[in-house]
């Protein structure tokens, strides 16, 4: 088979695959053709590509592959539309199912790797795990970089200081990452979640969980959270607010998939916060869980700054490419056969419930019905 890598768009310095990756491609038998420059931002120049037996070209080149590797959704206009090519990426088709309705109309076959079912075999192709592991860990790195003052406890013979308070709010892979970093650099944290699953997880990991009686059930959302009553929200704000006044970092992380991210800090929440606090916000590309976030923007309100930088994983290229790329090796382990030929298992709740078009139709349920 010939696999493309893409050359990603400006904002992004990570590329879907490292030239170590394509070695082992290029072993298996696969011809990989990778677009100039593409490694550039993720310091994988493209002799090292060469050298891993890579054949560099233009886009034109690229495209002409049967599978087509990327980051973000390759923008429609600039593909060939060939029936039958494979299209793998993080495409968002929840929030963008109008420009994956126009790949499924060109003919591609496409795979979202953030629609893959939360199950244990999908582990190892978990990209929004191996990303989110990496957001929650720059943010709290990015908070401790910006904020005034220390993070440990310290006794000094110029006076003592006092472990900085952090609010994390949203306990998934990027909060609890968030949370163990926190705690390492010496931080006092408490949690919310409306997951009470996961109250052992924050425990384990010396952080204090913040329950709310009365969450919704959300055991049949694949691990998910769901929206919550409005009695619940209300009672949940009073918390938030007590913590979030004693706060000096809060990082915010929760999601709803398909839809925007719940609006947990108020206005008057940050108006209670001193001046000197730090909020990051992991959810700015869903609309922010503050009121005030701005997506890829940093805003200080009233001396409280809210640093909404929803792409922290493109800070940490080389890891973020080497795990994102694991990951999409193994995915497409899913769709070849023994002799290395692509053979979509429709049987496969895998590749089922990743796939977003096929056959010139999305037939993804979920983006289907958001097609109407
Ligand atoms: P996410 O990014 O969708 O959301 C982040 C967190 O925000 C979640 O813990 C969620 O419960 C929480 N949240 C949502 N609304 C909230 C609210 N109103 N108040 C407070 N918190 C709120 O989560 P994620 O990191 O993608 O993880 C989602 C699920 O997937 C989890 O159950 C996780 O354990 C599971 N998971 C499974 C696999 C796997 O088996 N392949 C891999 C990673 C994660």
């Amino acid at each position: 088979m010939v696999i493309g890598v893409l050359k990603e768009p400006s904002f992004e310095t990570r590329v879907s695959l490292l030239p170590d990756a394509v070695a082992l491609l290029v072993k298996k038998g696969h011809q990989v053709m990778v677009e100039y420059d593409a490694g550039q931002a993720a310091f994988a120049p493209n002799e090292q590509y060469q050298q891993a037996g890579a054949i560099m070209g233009d886009r034109n080149k690229v495209v002409a592959s049967d599978i087509i590797l990327s980051i973000h959704l390759p923008e429609v206009k600039n593909l060939p539309g060939t029936k039958g090519v494979v299209l793998i990426g993080v495409y968002q088709p929840l929030y963008r199912f109008l420009e994956c309705k126009e790949l499924a109309s060109v003919g591609y076959t496409c795979f979202s790797l953030d629609m893959l079912p939360r199950t244990t075999r999908a582990q190892s192709m978990d990209v929004l795990s191996s990303q989110a592991n990496i957001a929650g860990y720059k943010a709290v790195l990015l908070a401790a970089n910006t904020y005034s003052r220390y993070f440990p406890m310290f006794m000094t013979a110029a006076g003592s200081i006092a472990p900085a308070k952090v609010l994390i709010l949203g306990a998934g892979v990027a909060g609890l990452q968030a949370i163990a970093t926190a705690r390492r650099l010496g931080a006092v944290v408490e949690v919310f979640d409306t997951r009470p699953a996961v109250k052992e997880e924050v425990m384990s990991l010396g952080a204090k969980f913040i329950e709310v009686e009365g969450a919704a059930d959300a055991s049949g959302a694949g691990g998910y959270a769901v929206e919550q009553s409005a009695e619940f929200k209300a009672r949940q704000q009073q918390k938030i607010a007590d913590s979030i006044a004693k706060a000096d970092i809060v990082v915010t992380t929760a999601q709803i998939p398909g839809k925007q991210a719940p609006k947990l800090v108020t206005r008057e929440m940050v108006e209670s916060m001193r001046k000197g606090a730090l909020i990051i916000d992991l959810a700015a590309a869903t609309g922010g869980n503050t009121e005030l976030t701005r997506n890829n923007e940093t805003v200080n309100h009233n001396g409280v700054t809210i640093i909404g930088d929803s792409n922290l994983p493109a800070t940490m290229p080389s890891d973020a490419s080497k795990l994102y790329g694991k990951n999409l090796m193994n995915f497409m382990e899913l769709l070849t056969s023994r002799d290395g030929k692509l053979e979509l298992n429709w049987e496969d709740d895998l590749v089922k419930g990743s796939c977003i078009c096929f056959n010139g139709e999305v037939v993804h349920e979920r983006v289907k019905s958001l097609l109407g």
